[in-house]
């Protein structure tokens, strides 16, 4: 395989990549060549996601890290850098969603655990890896996943909103700072899409309903945005937010 999208010789880390659309996002660097690590902290779940992307030429690695835990983070990407010698793509994918009732139902214990991973995790992630990514000297791309929570609200979310929202800020300040570095910092902000994470049942089915394409998204369809942004197909694309929402965002119906 050549061409702008080939990611052979290139290493990939994906956080929370055991299921959902983090394990999507790794399937898709992995089956353009990426050489690609895995994190979860759920040892059983990594390694079933491991056997499962594992084949057809693609090389998996999966680690038992928190992200909400700096030095698990930290030794995670000196591992990276210990076996593989490079990190050229971190798609900082780990997060929790928990929708409550309403606002003044987001208890401290509860903005504090979900904070703990969107955030930190992500910060502790992000800067990790640019770390790498910087004393490579080989450029890179990192790539946060966000939400449509960056653009508007949803009531019993907004210690989401507060995490993707900080992220969305920061991927434009990264930006700004490390193209100097040739390291490319951009956001996908996915639509609603079918996960264990995510909503079901009657809410699920009237946003689908909602929806411009009539369906709820799938974790695959967020491969190809990332594909794009990790390769040199992007090689000019830097501080921006894709949205990949079945058309939710352009809709006033
Ligand atoms: P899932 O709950 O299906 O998967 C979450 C993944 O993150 C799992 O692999 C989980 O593994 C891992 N994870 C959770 N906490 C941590 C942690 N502290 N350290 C390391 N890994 C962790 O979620 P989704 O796939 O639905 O969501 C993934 C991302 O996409 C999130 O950032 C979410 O905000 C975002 N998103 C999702 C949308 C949706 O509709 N599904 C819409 C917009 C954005 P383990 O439990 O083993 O640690």
């Amino acid at each position: 395989m050549t061409g702008p999208f080939d990611l052979h010789g290139k290493t990939a880390l994906v956080t929370g990549a055991n299921r959902g659309i983090g394990m999507a996002f790794a399937r898709a660097l992995a089956r353009q060549g990426a050489r690609t690590v895995i994190w979860g902290r759920d040892p059983a779940r990594n390694a079933t996601a491991q056997a499962l992307l594992t084949g057809k030429g693609a090389e998996i690695h999966a680690r038992q890290v928190d992200v909400s835990d700096e030095a698990d983070v930290t030794a995670g990407i000196a591992a990276i850098d210990n076996a593989f010698g490079r990190l050229d793509i971190a798609v900082v994918n780990a997060g929790l969603i928990d929708k409550r009732a309403s606002f003044v139902d987001i208890d401290t214990p509860a903005w504090r655990t979900l904070l703990a991973t969107n955030l930190d995790g992500a910060f502790f992630s992000l800067r990790e890896a640019a770390r790498a990514m910087i004393d490579g000297g080989r450029g890179g791309a990192l790539i946060v996943c966000g939400s449509l929570a960056v653009f508007a609200g949803t009531c019993g979310l907004e210690h989401y909103a507060a995490a993707k929202g900080a992220l969305a800020a920061m991927v434009k300040s990264m930006a700004a700072e490390l193209g100097g570095h040739g390291i490319r910092v951009n956001m996908i902000a996915p639509g609603y899409i079918q996960t264990e994470g995510s909503l079901t049942g009657d809410r699920g089915a009237d946003i689908a309903q909602r929806t411009p394409l009539r369906r709820l998204g799938t974790p695959a369809n967020l491969e190809g945005a990332a594909i794009y942004l990790a390769s040199d197909a992007a090689a000019f694309h830097t501080g921006d937010v894709l949205v990949v929402d079945g058309g939710w965002m352009a809709s006033l119906d």
